[in-house]
């Protein structure tokens, strides 16, 4: 049977395949027996696409923060990091911090995603400020980031995750199911996203081979991706060629559109372009080691914050984001939270078997 992509409820964060050991056991090319899902139920703890209470989760994170459109918040600006870098996507903050914790051995690890020559993204966790500044800028493909959680986990002392709003949310489940971790997990930085897109392989054309077709170019000679004002641009040597985002609407990944979360709102401190102009990000800080963090940034001039230039547009995403989820037809809402559950699969596969 041929899968089918628009059935598909997972948000492929990658999370609970980090800790599944029949997943891990297929990975070293095993053929585990059933007897293998523990029925630890980290998966169902975890999975950021099942109903799970997310305002009183992120009420009982975040103490000192008020509600705003974007979720609750300490403070919001728009900044950019100092000296600028090149390579980064806007302001460039979630790199400095990044390397600001390694700098100051607040952490060992960053869960960061660079690519490859064809711009699959690639998540990695980086030990050094140059393996976090590798990986600046935006891979827009759905990545399964997270699915390297636990061998960092198991290997560092305490690391931090730049990771989108589901991946955010993930981390927030998992945060409050395994509390001895929450030490360990310093610092989520969030980033703001209004979708991602299929990749692309032999069967799937998606975003790969839509710029072969529009651009007539391979994807391993673009330079740069960017979505603004509604736009989808890419940048390849002098040519910069951009369209509409609702042109790219068949290329998202389906279960985008239940998502409701724009600005990655159970993170410690989220980073977009929405609402700051070119070169500069939106920051939106909610945590108080956030603060801290942001804080201690600007205080030795890394760092550079002012009032959000524009919290009209931020607030418009936000909302239609959230509108958008709402008005999904009932059959793909009821699609959420059944099967992307690994021991559920697993189950399944049993009774099947
Ligand atoms: C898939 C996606 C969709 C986005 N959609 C929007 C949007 O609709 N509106 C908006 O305002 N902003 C959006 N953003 C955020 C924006 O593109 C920038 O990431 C953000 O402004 C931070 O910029 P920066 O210069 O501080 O980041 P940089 O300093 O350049 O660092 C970027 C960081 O992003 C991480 N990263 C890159 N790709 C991925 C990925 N696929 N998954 C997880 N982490 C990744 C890298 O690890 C890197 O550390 C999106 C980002 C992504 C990855």
């Amino acid at each position: 049977m041929e899968f089918d992509q628009s059935m598909d409820p997972c948000t492929h964060c990658g999370a609970c395949f980090s800790f599944c050991e029949w997943d891990s056991a297929v990975a070293e090319g095993l053929n585990p027996g059933p007897e293998i899902c523990r029925d630890c139920q980290t998966c169902y703890r975890i999975c950021p696409r099942l109903p799970f209470d997310a305002s009183a989760l992120a009420a009982s994170m975040f103490p000192s923060a008020s509600p705003a459109a974007w979720g609750l918040s300490i403070t919001a600006g728009t900044g950019q990091a100092c000296p600028p870098e090149s390579g980064v996507q806007d302001g460039g903050i979630a790199s400095m911090l990044g390397r600001y914790l390694l700098r100051t051995r607040q952490v060992d690890a960053v869960l960061v995603t660079g690519r490859d020559a064809e711009w699959r993204p690639v998540s990695y966790w980086a030990t050094d400020e140059a393996g976090v500044q590798a990986a600046a800028g935006s891979k827009y493909s759905t990545a399964p980031g997270l699915s390297v959680l636990q061998p960092g986990l198991d290997r560092f002392e305490r690391v931090a995750v730049i990771a989108l709003p589901c991946q955010s949310a993930a981390l927030a489940r998992f945060r409050q199911s395994r509390p001895q971790y929450g030490d360990k997990l310093a610092m989520v930085i969030g980033l703001f996203c209004s979708k991602t897109f299929v990749h692309g392989d032999q069967r799937t054309p998606g975003l790969s081979g839509f710029i072969r077709d529009r651009l007539n170019r391979p994807m391993a000679e673009i330079e740069r991706f960017d979505i603004r004002r509604g736009r989808f641009i890419a940048r390849a040597g002098e040519t910069t060629a951009e369209w509409r985002i609702k042109e790219l609407a068949d290329l998202a990944w389906p279960i985008c559109a239940a998502c409701a979360d724009l600005t990655a709102e159970l993170a410690d401190v989220s980073l977009g372009s929405v609402g700051s102009s070119e070169g500069k990000s939106s920051i939106i800080v909610r945590s108080e080691r956030a603060q801290a963090l942001v804080e201690a940034g600007v205080r030795e001039g890394l760092l550079e914050i002012g009032p959000l230039e524009n919290a009209e547009a931020l607030e418009k995403l936000c909302n239609s984001k959230r509108h958008g989820a709402e008005q999904l037809p009932e059959e793909q809402r009821k699609l959420l939270g059944r099967a992307a559950i690994r021991g559920n699969w697993h189950r399944q596969r049993r009774r099947s078997a």
